[in-house]
Formats: C-alpha cells, sequence, structure tokens
C-alpha cells in the first residue's frame, strides 16, 4: 500500500498558506518529513490524519480516498499528535483499555491479550500499574505509540515524537519506531536532522509550505559532494562572509567561529573542502527557501 499526496494546498481562514502542493509518493517503511517550525508539517500531518481539510489537492490511501472518506481512513490509522495529553490519574493498562473500547474493541477477553501486547511491545508492562502523570517523556511517548497501534494501523503518522526526549529515551523510540516500519507506512515529522539520519529510508524536506527535496538521505548527501568548504573566522567577520558566500552553518568553539559554506567551486581564501552530511544537506535545501522568501 502507498500513501499519494498530489498537489495539496492548504491556505487559513487567516490567509497563511501553510502547504503550496505539496505532492508526495509514500511506500511502506519510515518516511521523514523533515522541516523547520512553521513549514507545513502539522498541517500536512493532521490532513492526512482527517481532521481538517485541504483547500485543494488529493490524498490516497490504497484504494480510499483519504479527503472524503474519513471514517474508512481513521479506521487505518494511527496518529500520535505533537501534543499529547494523558490523564494523570489513570494507569497506562486501564487508558490503553478504555482507548481500545472506544476504537470498537468490544469483547473483554481479547481487549486484555491487545492491550497486554502492545504494552509488553513498547517496553511499558513492568510500569503497567503506574498512573501516566508519573512517567518519564519517553514513556508517554511511548505510551502515544501503544494507542496510535491500537486497531493494527496500515498507516501511522507520529508528529515531533522526539523533541524533549533525553539520548537514551530517544534510542528507545528509534528503535520502536524501526521495528513498527517494517510492516508499515510510518510518517514521522521532525525538525531533528539525526531522526531521519537514523531511520528513515526516505525523507522529504519542507519549507514554507513546498517540497524542496524529497529522496533518499544517502543520494541528498551525494548532490553535494565537492560542495561544501569550511574555515574558522574571527566572530566579527561573520556578516562579511554571509554576504560573499553562501553560509549554510555557523558552529562557535573555544571564541573561534566555525562557518561552513555550499559553493560549486572552491572558494580558496582558507576555506577546506569538507564530506557533506545530512544536516548540510537540510541547511542548504532551507537556505536556498529562506532566500526567497526574503527576496
Ligand atoms: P510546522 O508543523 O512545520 O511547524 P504548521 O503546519 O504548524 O508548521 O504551520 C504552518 C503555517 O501555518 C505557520 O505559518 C503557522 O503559523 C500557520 N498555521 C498553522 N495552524 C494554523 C491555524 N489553525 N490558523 C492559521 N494559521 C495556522
Amino acid at each position: 500500500m502507498e500513501l499519494i499526496i498530489e498537489n495539496l494546498m492548504k491556505t487559513y481562514a487567516n490567509g497563511v498558506q501553510a502547504l503550496n502542493g505539496v505532492s508526495l509518493t509514500i511506500p511502506q517503511g519510515m518516511f521523514g518529513l523533515l522541516g523547520p517550525n512553521g513549514a507545513g508539517k502539522s498541517t500536512l500531518m493532521r490532513t492526512i490524519a482527517t481532521l481538517q481539510d485541504a483547500s485543494s489537492g488529493s490524498i490516497r490511501l490504497g484504494d480510499l480516498d483519504v479527503l472524503k472518506q474519513h471514517e474508512q481512513v481513521r479506521r487505518q490509522l494511527g496518529y500520535l499528535p505533537q501534543e499529547f495529553g494523558v490523564y494523570p490519574r489513570v494507569s497506562a493498562e486501564m487508558m490503553l483499555d478504555h482507548i481500545a473500547r472506544l476504537k470498537g474493541l468490544a469483547d473483554s477477553a481479547e481487549r486484555k491479550q491487545v492491550v497486554e501486547a502492545l504494552l509488553q511491545k513498547v517496553n511499558l508492562w513492568p510500569a503497567r500499574k503506574r498512573n501516566l502523570g508519573t512517567y518519564s517523556g519517553g514513556m508517554k511517548q511511548r505510551f502515544g505509540i501503544a494507542q496510535a497501534l491500537l486497531g493494527n494501523p496500515k498507516l501511522l503518522i507520529v508528529d515531533e515524537p522526539t523533541a524533549g526526549l533525553d539520548p537514551a529515551e530517544r534510542n528507545r523510540f528509534y528503535n520502536l519506531l524501526s521495528e513498527i516500519g517494517e510492516s508499515t507506512i510510518v510518517i514521522l515529522s521532525t525538525h531533528i536532522v539525526e531522526d531521519v539520519q537514523t531511520l528513515c529510508k526516505r525523507f522529504a524536506i519542507i519549507c514554507g509550505g513546498e517540497v524542496l527535496y524529497v529522496g533518499t538521505p544517502h543520494d541528498a548527501i551525494k548532490m553535494l559532494e565537492g560542495k561544501i568548504w569550511a574555515k574558522s573566522i574571527d566572530k566579527s567577520e561573520v556578516d562579511d562572509y554571509r554576504n560573499t558566500y553562501r553560509v549554510i552553518a555557523t558552529n562557535l568553539s573555544e571564541g573561534k567561529l566555525f562557518i561552513r559554506i555550499a559553493a560549486d567551486e572552491n572558494p580558496g581564501n582558507g576555506f577546506e573542502h569538507m564530506k557533506p552530511s545530512l544536516e548540510d544537506v537540510y541547511f542548504n535545501a532551507i537556505s536556498t527557501k529562506m532566500d526567497l522568501v526574503t527576496l
């Protein structure tokens, strides 16, 4: 099964054009949607999750018209929104049982089995009796995945799930998602390049409501081979360099500023050639867009 998005547009009532002709074909596996804040990721996620309308365009999930057949799509869909609130005084086990009942699992013995399997899968079985209010950020996110997986969705949407997780929790969460991605379409929206680098076979960069790149991380990095240069400069020089070169990253270290630029030819001037990274791809893509926006 594939999710096919064609020429999706969304203009909010206040005139903000959040999606400007988005077209993407998303097969089974982990697909990353990478973009800065305000890029339009949540708008796209919520539209795919049938929670809001598009202005025009189409979305198909297999045979289903996502923009029209809301009920049928919801039966195939798991969604972990950006702001996932939990009832703090209810245990994970009770809450999951409750959501399962709401999702139509009427048989209590079957429900018990499903809830146990999910709690095991997300590694919360030992903590199942604890109230959700006592859970860490990572545990809450894993609980969020468990509720999203109720009903065996064919499509799982996770909106910025790793923000605020510490490295160990993030790792655990990565493992869980990559396991799910073996049998499901998983769309992971994120502004964290590492999420895509670690998990996604394919990804898109979105900015200003437009898709700037879609493909594999490997191919994206290859496109920048021979084009990334770096040098350390004095902090006071940074504006001059910005005016002369396409600066895609600046890092401060021991009072010196290390800048990375993108240039097709060797810029000379003490710049050294660097191996491109996915971060370079991302910042280069969105800086192009930002330039267009400021023009
Ligand atoms: P992201 O998830 O990438 O941060 P969003 O989809 O939340 O991006 O937002 C895209 C743009 O649409 C932003 O400019 C945001 O301010 C605007 N926006 C989002 N939701 C609404 C809304 N309900 N009404 C008006 N503008 C909105």
